[in-house]
């Protein structure tokens, strides 16, 4: 029997004067606290015992669905393992307590952790500075866009006011363009899934500020025609921009710096595996080819013989002091547990997973675009589109059996895209696990399709009203009767 109090707030499980915790009396004497700081009300909290305080906890944190507690493909967001030595490392003391304003001489070595992970990002794309100042891949995009209007203004060429952007980007990248003041102009893909050379070229000119490309882009391809691309680009006098949210395939194989580009990002929180998920905690560190250094923007962290310091200009300065802190311990860890060669087996191994699942689905679920992808491939729904039984179905129908959905309705290609990405650190039985239900729905589909379309049955709730639920979200709790009871 199922006992647990779904639903329930923790205000609804109070009873008036219902104590699970006494403050120690009082060694201080009586200090009367001044009329005009008094509360006239009684706050409005709950009153409840020990035991349904621990369990109305436990039970909520259980429904929640993370990597530690289920497979999680969610294509373009690469849930990753947080392996536990990072937490580790991020939770202690000497970090946690430190403040961002305390001299430099006593926290050298939160300095030489943000110096290191510059030069390690530096020798990983291939360029040669970062900043570790943004806070999330957006922001990151943000700080990039401004670093390259910098450049252009710097030479007084003033009227680059457009970036191109592919018809498959994500779409935090129009929407960076657009916040930067610059004006999008979107080049469409091929039937491959590539950007168009022929569509691109009728777009330059003197008023392209840059191009921004994500690569492998958000069909889980790599972009061959990079060079010519990048040509095509400077050639007008523009600049590079990579998208390495999702660098993991790339790790060690291949490097921005080297195909061309000026400017990029990464997101920590995917590539370098630290938790995220309900929007945040995020890092998006910038990184810059060399000459443009000097657009980077502070602090940057720098080292004068054996010491480090900060530099402060409030240039392009996007956010507050050092950045996200212990997102940025997190990736370091990463990357020193992994070293170097384990760092390059991050991508093969994803590359091989993505492979594997997209592989055995085939034949069951429609693939608009075949051949060999990267870490990340995108279904276009059931191949058997009779049945009614349409991707949202199906990623409700995953929920059943305590599977996470994969990303679906986007990349905005395909109608019923279902973007499916299974990391690097799945085992094949967990992989075969996965394939086997997905094969089980697209039975179901055919022989009982109200099952699936009547998904999930298993879940704490059934299915919301997505429009309802984001354009009236009901965000408060409203204080009904003070006195429960
Ligand atoms: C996730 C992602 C972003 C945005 O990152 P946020 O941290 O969510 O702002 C940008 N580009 C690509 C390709 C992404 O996958």
């Amino acid at each position: 029997m199922n006992n647990k109090l779904y639903g329930n707030l923790i205000f609804e499980l109070s009873h008036k004067g219902r104590k699970g915790y006494t403050l120690p009396k009082n060694q201080f004497g009586h200090h009367e606290i001044p009329a005009d700081l008094k509360r006239t009300d009684d706050a409005q909290l709950p009153e409840c015992d020990e035991m349904t305080v621990v369990r109305h906890y436990t039970n909520l944190s259980e429904d929640n669905f993370g990597v530690d507690n289920g497979f999680y493909p969610l294509g373009s967001c690469t849930m990753k393992y947080n392996p536990t030595i990072n937490e580790e490392i991020a939770s202690l003391p000497a970090f946690t307590n430190l403040h961002p304003l305390q001299p430099i001489d006593s926290c050298q070595g939160a300095l030489e952790v943000e110096y290191q992970l510059q030069k390690d990002l530096a020798e990983i794309t291939g360029l040669s500075d970062f900043t570790l100042n943004p806070c999330a891949g957006a922001h990151g995009e943000l700080t990039g866009l401004m670093i390259i209007r910098s450049y252009h203004q710097s030479r007084h060429d003033d009227k680059r006011i457009k970036v191109i952007v592919p018809d498959s980007a994500h779409g935090t990248n129009p929407a960076s363009a657009a916040v930067c003041g610059l004006e999008v102009v979107e080049v469409k893909s091929t039937a491959d899934g590539l950007v168009d050379v022929e569509d691109l070229k009728p777009l330059l000119g003197d008023d392209i500020a840059a191009m921004m490309m994500t690569n492998p882009n958000t069909l889980g391809l790599f972009e061959k025609e990079i060079p010519e691309i990048a040509k095509l680009i400077h050639d007008c006098g523009g600049l590079m921009y990579y998208d390495g949210a999702n660098l993991n395939p790339m790790l060690g194989a291949a490097r921005p710096g080297d195909m061309g580009f000026d400017v990029m990002h990464l997101n920590l929180h995917k590539t370098f595996s630290t938790p995220h998920g309900g929007g945040g905690p995020g890092s998006g560190p910038v990184g810059v080819r060399k000459g443009l250094e000097e657009f980077l923007p502070s602090p940057h962290v720098i080292k004068n013989g054996d010491k480090y310091d900060v530099v402060y200009d409030h240039f392009n300065h996007v956010g507050a002091f050092l950045g996200n802190f212990t997102v940025i311990l997190r990736a370091y860890t990463y990357i020193l547990s992994l070293g170097k060669e384990n760092l390059k087996m991050v991508g093969p191994l994803a590359t091989l997973n993505a492979n594997y699942i997209k592989e055995s689905l085939k034949d069951v679920y429609e693939l608009p675009i075949t051949g060999l992808c990267k870490h990340e491939f995108v279904f276009n729904g059931l191949k058997d589109k009779s049945t009614g039984v349409t991707t949202m179905d199906v990623a409700k129908r995953l929920l059943d059996f305590g599977y996470h959905a994969p990303t679906i309705y986007f990349p905005l290609l395909f109608h019923e895209a279902m973007m499916i990405e299974p990391t690097e650190n799945e085992s094949k039985d967990t992989i075969d696990g996965f394939i086997n239900v997905l094969r089980q729905i697209a039975k179901e589909a055919l022989e009982d399709p109200d099952l699936v379309k009547g998904a999930p049955h298993d879940a704490p709730i059934s299915r919301v009203d997505d429009v309802l639920a984001a354009k009236h979200p009901i965000l408060t709790y409203k204080q009904l009767v003070n006195d429960n009871n």
